[in-house]
């Protein structure tokens, strides 16, 4: 296939904004895989805020994190991403170039704790927020399980009325794959 898939394209667009001395935010590490892409694209004097409400999640993000030598360069709070605002400090506000939202539960995990669509939205409220211009957010969104599918109404519905003169709100989606395929919704801040 010659079209990216989405997880491939929810990275090229990463690529396009957080670079060598980025600030940048993993708003639901997981396991620890986009965390860990991040964080080599920051190199050495950028940083990554991870955010995840599950001790498991920290524990092996954490884990994966080591594994690479990224440890200097990723902070990771066990709590909400709606606390993104409270938590990162003030002084770098306004300097995020880049934040992933992996909606959903966690692979291998615990599905019955999943993303919920109103902190989901309190989030990305916040985070844009933190960006700076031409800063972006990107969000895969996972709507086969039951909260996932009531996440993407509410999402959708929440990003359709953004004022195009303050961002620039992208979706990209495969339209004619079965079995509810997740797709982006990338956010690019004025
Ligand atoms: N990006 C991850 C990876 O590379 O492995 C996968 C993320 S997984 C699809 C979704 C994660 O969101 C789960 O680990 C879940 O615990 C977390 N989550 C749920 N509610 C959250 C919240 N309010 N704030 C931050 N993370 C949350």
């Amino acid at each position: 296939m010659n079209l990216d898939g989405i997880l491939p394209f929810a990275r090229k667009l990463l690529e396009k904004t957080v670079k060598e001395g980025s600030l940048a935010i993993d708003a639901t590490i997981g396991n620890g895989h986009d965390t860990v892409f991040l964080a080599r694209l920051v190199g050495e004097s950028g940083h990554v805020f991870g955010f995840d409400v599950q001790q498991q999640a920290l524990e092996r993000t954490a884990a994966l994190v080591e594994e690479h030598s990224l440890t200097g360069r990723t902070t990771l709070f066990h709590r909400g991403h709606e606390q993104a605002s409270a938590s990162i400090p003030e002084k770098w506000h306004g300097r995020i170039s880049g934040a992933i939202f992996n909606l959903g539960y966690l692979p291998k995990g615990d599905k019955s704790i999943v993303t919920k669509p109103e902190t989901t939205i309190q989030a990305v409220e916040q985070i844009f927020s933190l960006l700076q211009p031409g800063g972006l957010i990107v969000l895969v969104i996972y709507h086969g399980h039951a909260e996932g599918a009531v996440e993407k109404d509410k999402l959708l519905a929440y990003v359709k009325e953004i004022d195009q003169k303050t961002a620039h709100v992208l979706q990209y989606q495969f339209i004619n794959q079965v079995n509810h395929p997740p797709f982006i919704i990338a956010i690019e801040r004025r």
